[in-house]
């Protein structure tokens, strides 16, 4: 028989977007984008230089008074195109991201129809863009509001949603007139590229949409470029931390969301049930790197055990395997890197219990990490007081709901949090107090519909302005009010008192 040798799995070179065209990186460096399923490196990402960055935010610069000129119909239509195609493409852009990031391809679907529901809010721009009016605000003269787009603005995002997390910028930021420069992960930049295709094809004109990769040579050259008006961020808590502060010290309009840690509290009254269905679908569906991911269980009073017995069966039952195997639910981490940094918080804090060990029956290829149970956490332990990002689920005992509370509130994320109870009493109080700015009831991933904002609060945003949703229409766009009026010149006449409302 004849030895079948495979040939080296071709590394394909990712460029990035500028003017409508792919442009080849020419700052001589790279990055490497892998398969992390397999573990093999699949293609080396451009590194911008920041001449490359300018090339970008002048393109933009130049494409923005004819976008911003465009009719709201007009600009309304293209989003409805926009919307077909993305639509069209959903399953080719789940591969795209399946093959870069490892997300199951189920999961990398739900990414791109969440990132389509913000595509569609933007469809209502012309409601969106309503400004408001004050007829007869004094005798003979009108007030009225209305909001114009910023300029240049740009958005940097992280790995876990390639898509969905640029869709929350770029969507909004376009709708309202600004033209846009992204800079993507550097682990998964295809999605960033492949959206560019798509915009292109739907008609929106070269220029309005760019994308420069890189690391953080391209990110300061945003946050200094004086061209840019405004920097969207989504990522880790001390670089979105870094990103907010420098980029208002550069003048810049600023909303950077970051990390999280976020608790699902299981009252005694809860269904056990399903309530560990919860757990184990909100902390391992994404191998648990979503920001979101429910990452500590806080079991108050009797409700521990049998919980942790309940969550403890489901485990063997996720299936953990490649992304593009349709039976896979959980898929492997993003690279080497994280899934070992991931895995050394197993057994590294002394009297916490390792329930279940994700280092046991992973597969052998690729950067898998197995599902993983941990109890008996307590602040002040590594386990817990840090963003793991991976498939390991904490759950700390509590004897009561106020000190379930009290652990969240002192928690230095504010993201999202989530409470099982059949009591309404309860869980309104619980909404009424806990301090997140997603909060789930029976819910354990509460991602706010397009039609409001997302965002955290503590150390998961900086800035005061949730993303996508009115918020994020609010933060592309600024005031203006007008007061006017249409006299008889024949009654004017030089008055240096200070206007008052007749
Ligand atoms: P990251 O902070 O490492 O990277 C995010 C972006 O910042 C990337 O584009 C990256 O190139 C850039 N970057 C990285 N290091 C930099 C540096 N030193 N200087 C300048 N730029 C730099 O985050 P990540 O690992 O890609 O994503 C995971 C993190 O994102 C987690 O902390 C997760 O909680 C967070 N996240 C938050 C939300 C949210 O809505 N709050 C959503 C998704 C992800």
């Amino acid at each position: 028989m004849t030895d079948v040798v495979d040939a080296p799995a071709a590394v394909k070179p990712i460029n990035h977007w500028i003017a409508g065209a792919s442009y080849a990186g020419q700052s001589g460096r790279t990055g490497p984008v892998f398969n992390p399923a397999a573990g093999e490196q699949s293609g080396a990402v451009d590194f911008a230089s920041v001449e490359e960055v300018d090339k970008a935010v002048q393109t933009a610069k130049q494409a923005f008074p004819a976008w911003r000129a465009l009719s709201l119909a007009r600009r309304a239509e293209l989003f409805f195109a926009i919307r077909e195609l993305v639509h069209d493409q959903r399953d080719e852009i789940a591969k795209i991201l399946t093959r870069e990031h490892g997300k199951v391809l189920s999961d990398a679907t739900g990414e791109v129809t969440r990132g389509l529901e913000v595509i569609e809010f933007c469809c209502g721009l012309p409601h969106l863009l309503k400004g408001g009016m004050s007829e007869q605000a004094s005798t003979g003269v009108d007030v009225y509001s209305i909001r114009q787009p910023l300029g240049v603005v740009a958005g940097i995002t992280p790995f876990n949603f390639p898509v969905m997390v640029p869709m929350w910028m770029w969507a909004p930021a376009l709708a309202t007139g600004n033209t846009f420069v992204l800079k993507p992960s550097e682990k998964d930049p295809s999605a960033s590229v492949f959206t560019a295709q798509l915009l292109k094809e739907a008609g929106v004109p070269d220029g309005v949409f760019n994308v420069v990769h890189g690391d953080k040579v391209a990110v300061d050259a945003i946050l200094e470029h004086p061209d840019i008006a405004a920097v969207s961020f989504v990522g880790s808590t001390p670089i979105a931390k870094y990103v907010y502060e420098t980029a208002t010290a550069n003048g810049k309009r600023c909303q950077a969301l970051g990390g999280a840690k976020n608790h699902m509290v299981v009252l005694p009254d809860a269904d056990i049930a399903m309530a560990a269905d919860a757990a184990v679908s909100a902390a391992y569906g994404s191998a648990g790197e979503r920001c979101m991911a429910v990452s500590m269980v806080v079991a108050v009073g009797d409700v521990a055990d049998p919980l942790i017995d309940a969550i403890k069966e489901r485990i063997p039952n996720v299936k953990v395997g490649d992304g593009m195997d349709s039976s896979s639910e959980m898929g492997p981490l993003i690279t080497r890197e994280h899934r070992d940094k991931v895995a050394s918080y197993i057994g590294a804090d002394d009297g916490a219990k390792v329930v279940v060990d994700g280092r046991d029956g992973a597969p052998d290829e690729g950067f898998f990490l197995a599902p993983t149970l941990l109890d008996d956490l307590q602040p002040g332990m590594k386990a817990y007081d840090d963003e793991i990002f991976g498939p390991v689920l904490g759950v700390t005992r509590v004897s009561t709901y106020d000190e379930a509370v009290r652990m969240i509130n002192e928690n230095q994320y504010g993201n999202g949090t989530a409470i099982f109870t059949r009591d309404g009493g309860v869980a309104r109080q619980f909404q009424f107090e806990v301090q997140a700015g997603m909060v789930g009831i029976n819910v354990p991933i509460p991602v706010p519909v397009a039609y409001y904002s997302f965002g955290g609060w503590k150390a998961s945003l900086f800035g005061d302005r949730h993303i996508y949703g009115p918020e994020g229409i609010d933060f592309y766009t600024r005031s203006k009010v007008v007061t006017s009026r249409w006299p008889d010149p024949a009654t004017s006449k030089v008055d240096l008192g200070f206007p008052q409302t007749r």
